[in-house]
């Protein structure tokens, strides 16, 4: 090799080494960029702050690299285009055909999910339709995050159309993706989600459990926007539940709230019409209508109009509670025909009754009737409505523990197979052959275990759920017991059951038959579900009887959980099913001792606890000492 040739190649090695390397460190910092960006971590909420971080993520994209180069292309496409979703629809379509022809399922899913988003502006069913699709990408290329985001993707469309419970199996699929991938992150921006969703069906005590969640993570991470839904959220659940001294706490939080960050009128507005709201819950009409005044002038920025009805249907409350009955009437006309055409039957359906009330002041008695009569039929369909919802709704939630449990038997599974494994790998001479027949037999038992599986799911389901009710059966709320048992004594904390058993219902029955106490206990299982909460889980353990496991709560806690069972049972509205028909309850409460051998032992107690609440009157909770 002639002399002056050696610096010259050396100079060439130091400079492949240098671009390796720097390609190296470029792609690293792409994808934690990348991440950062679809991680929410990077804030990307005007026109600025987009551009900058398009323009660090290509700046860090390795020449060549055309798998990152999709990646960033998706990520352009989620976000350059918020207003111009011609142009969205247009780019994701060409990403999607690149993305196809390279076989990157990673990036069709995210080319999917944007055109999704850009097609909610004009055709609702296209996107859930490009949300459906891109779901299934995101399964196939198993990445949890895409898998979580589909879901809830999907969520928001199924909650703008209406469907509430459709809406909520998606969001609570995303939140135990979320929570088995450890996305702690994404799983805690979803619980506002849950929380709405369980709001808008009714779920009242379940909102508000997941909205106060929310809150803390949105306070913890100084999110203003989902401080501001968390805290505009509970403050309706609190107003659909007439507490009206807890709504105006809420709103007044939350007016307070966008004052200091000098957020857009509109955030202002809706907090000013909550308030509105929460003082009619309150009975105090002139704050009321101030408070209508006061979100007329902040709205007045918003042009679509979707807040006009509200604000005239609060302005009517007010003025019908000032005996004001015919500036009232008024008002509710003007509201009327916006909300027939939003299709708002919820708030119609409050519309009709209203004034329907103040038309009888005003002596008006046929217009009176005509609005009871509209009222009453509204009111019969959003009662089937929401029965059809509940029924989903302890399906679902009950399903999201049985995927949960499943998803924790395969883990353990593959871990234990990937012991065996490494094992294997020590036995050196066979470790080859060994290995490639134990992954032959690996694939076999996957087939035979998926064909197993399928044919086995079908089964499950029916085999654990009882069919009245929609509730877990007596063996599957047995073995969630058992389960909660196990884990109490693992990590310390305390566990308690409450055991129910309807008040003579063999009388109900007898008096007016059958078909009734099928319905009676179907509707006292859906009252027992509105109760529980996140942790607690809910079953039917025999005829008119149910079992509910209470994990992390003290014989305190349980009483007061019991108390709130029993109430709900004495609530139910049953008239319609027969005249005078009402429902009471017993239950007994037990908690874990450290002496318990077997779940068994703590079932006993519950059940003597029950039978010494029927022995002193009934209708009552006992909880065993
Ligand atoms: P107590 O207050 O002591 O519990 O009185 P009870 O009448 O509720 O108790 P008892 O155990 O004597 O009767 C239970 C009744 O529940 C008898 C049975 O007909 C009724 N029952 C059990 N399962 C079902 C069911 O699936 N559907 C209907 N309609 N009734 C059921
Ligand atoms: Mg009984
Ligand atoms: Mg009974």
């Amino acid at each position: 090799m002639p002399r002056h040739f050696r610096p010259a190649l050396f100079a060439a090695a130091m400079l492949a080494i240098a671009t390796t390397a720097h390609a190296q460190t470029s792609a690293a910092g792409f994808d934690r960029l990348f991440r950062q960006i679809d991680d929410g971590e990077v804030e990307v909420v005007n026109e600025r702050q987009v551009g900058a971080a398009l323009d660090r993520l290509q700046a860090l994209l390795p020449p060549g690299d055309a798998r990152r180069a999709r990646l960033y292309r998706a990520t352009v496409c989620s976000l350059r285009f918020p207003h111009d979703s011609r142009a969205a629809i247009a780019y994701a379509g060409r990403g999607l055909d690149e993305a196809r022809r390279a076989g990157d399922l990673d990036a069709q899913a995210r080319f999917e999910f944007c055109r999704g988003y850009a097609y909610e502006t004009g055709d609702i069913d296209a996107a859930l339709r490009a949300y459906d699709r891109g779901l299934q990408l995101a399964r196939r290329a198993e990445d949890a995050r895409l898998i979580g985001d589909g879901y809830v993707l999907r969520g928001a469309i199924h909650s703008l159309q209406g469907e509430q419970a459709l809406a909520l199996g998606d969001f609570l699929a995303a939140q135990a993706v979320f929570d088995r991938a450890r996305l702690a992150r994404r799983a805690e921006t979803n619980l506002l989600n849950i929380g709405m969703a369980y709001r808008r069906m009714g779920f009242h005590t379940q909102a508000l459990v997941y909205l106060r969640e929310s809150e803390n993570y949105a306070r913890a991470v100084d999110s203003y926007p989902d401080l501001y839904s968390a805290l505009m959220q509970q403050g309706y659940a609190y107003e659909e539940q007439h507490r009206g001294d807890e709504a105006v706490r809420l709103f007044d939080r939350a007016l307070a709230l966008a004052l200091a960050r000098g957020s857009d009128a509109i955030d202002r507005g809706y907090a000013h019409l909550g308030l509105a709201h929460a003082w009619l819950a309150r009975g105090d009409a002139s704050r009321a209508l101030g408070h209508v005044v006061q979100a007329r002038r902040e709205l007045a920025v918003d042009h679509t109009a979707d807040h006009e009805p509200m604000l005239d249907q609060a302005e009517g409350l007010a003025l019908q509670m000032q005996g004001r009955h015919r500036a009232a009437i008024a008002a509710f006309d003007r509201a009327e025909p916006l909300m027939r055409a939003q299709d708002a039957s919820r708030y119609l359906v409050l519309l009709h009754r209203a004034r329907a009330a103040s038309e009888e002041a005003v002596g008006d008695g046929g217009a009176a009737l005509a609005d009871l009569q509209a009222h009453d039929a509204l009111a019969r369909r959003l009662q089937r409505q929401a029965d059809g919802q509940q029924v989903t709704v302890w399906r679902m939630r009950f399903d999201t523990a049985r995927r949960q449990l499943e998803g924790e038997r395969l883990d353990l599974e593959r871990r234990r197979r990937d012991q065996a494994l490494r094992a294997l790998e020590r036995e050196r001479p066979w470790r080859r052959l060994v290995l490639v027949l134990g992954l032959l037999l690996l694939v076999a038992l996957a087939a035979l275990a998926l064909l197993q599986w399928r044919e086995g799911r079908r089964l499950r389901l029916l085999a654990l759920s009882d069919a009245l009710t929609g509730l877990a059966n007596r063996r599957w709320i047995l073995q969630l017991a058992q389960r909660a048992v196990r884990e109490a004594r693992r990590e310390g904390r305390p566990l308690s059951l409450v055991t129910l058993d309807l008040d003579h219902f063999k009388c109900v029955n007898d008096a007016h038959g059958h078909a009734v106490g099928d319905a009676v206990l179907a509707r006292a299982g859906a009252a027992f579900a509105r109760v529980m909460r996140r942790q607690d889980r809910l079953g039917r353990s025999g005829g008119e009887e149910f079992l509910v496991v209470l994990p992390g709560t003290t014989p305190e806690e349980a009483a007061a959980i019991a108390d709130r069972l029993r109430e709900a049972a004495t609530s139910l509205r049953l008239d319609d099913l027969a005249p005078g028909l009402a429902l009471r309850t017993s239950a007994g409460v037990a908690t874990l001792r450290p002496d318990d051998r077997r779940l068994q032992d703590l079932l006993q107690r519950a059940d003597a606890a029950l039978y010494r609440a029927k022995a002193a009157g009934r209708d009552r909770v006992i909880v065993a000492d």
